[in-house]
């Protein structure tokens, strides 16, 4: 497979497996949650409209997400493939994905479901920091940082999202329930669900999207 969506909750791992797939098969990932973000850095009128629902949680208008990801895929590095980490994230998105990809005469080949707890997820996600520098992700528990090691060898700038508070995660834990959860069965009615237990170890994580991928 090399067309495909990871679905999962926040915090079960999406994007570190999107960016170990983007390496090894050297094909993009496109998380919408890191363009939001970006938009919202840059302050740009659209990242501004963005904040406000981010901020607390909740998922952007379909709209405006559909015509961000049209966009990327505009770019020419998604010729052979690319890895959808955090889209479509509602019905209404999947159709509009369904869509776009017909219009575009190419189809997703599998969605892959990484299943975690949602106490875990609770944790996994208020624990979490992020280096401004590094951009490599840590926990306060399970994962310190060190205290040396950024790129030159200085110390992380440790950042903590916004969405990543007490208050915000069980509204985001919530929206995925409710708007997001229906994708599971969507797509297996379409026969392209396949599931991996993401509360293991990173390597077996890792092992069974291998498999899954097929080199
Ligand atoms: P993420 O990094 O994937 O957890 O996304 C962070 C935030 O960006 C979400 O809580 C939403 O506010 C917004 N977001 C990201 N992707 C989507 C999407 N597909 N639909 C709506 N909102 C999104």
């Amino acid at each position: 497979m090399r067309k495909i969506m990871l679905l999962g909750g926040p915090g079960s791992g999406k994007g570190t497996q999107a960016q170990i797939l983007q390496e090894e098969y050297k094909i993009p990932q496109i998380s919408t949650g890191d363009i939001i973000r970006a938009a919202i850095k840059a302050q740009t009128p659209l990242g501004q409209k963005f904040q406000t629902y981010s901020n607390k949680g909740k998922l952007v208008p379909d709209k405006l997400v559909v015509a961000l990801v049209e966009e990327r895929m505009k770019e020419p590095d998604v010729a052979q493939g690319w890895i959808l980490d955090g889209f479509p994230r509602t019905i209404k998105q999947a159709k509009a994905l369904d869509t776009m990809l017909k219009r575009r005469k190419e189809a997703l080949e599998g969605v892959i479901l990484l299943q975690v707890p949602e106490e875990i997820l609770f944790e996994r996600l208020t624990g979490r920091r992020t280096c401004s520098v590094c951009k490599q992700t840590f926990h306060t528990k399970f994962k310190p940082a060190p205290e040396h090691g950024c790129t030159d060898g200085g110390p992380h700038i440790l950042e903590h999202r916004k969405d990543d508070s007490p208050e915000v995660v069980p509204v985001r834990l919530e929206a995925f329930q409710h708007e997001t959860a229906p994708l599971i069965d969507y797509y297996k009615a379409q026969g392209k669900l396949h599931l991996v237990e993401g509360d293991q170890s990173m390597e077996q994580v890792r092992a069974q999207f291998k498999q899954l991928m097929g080199d």
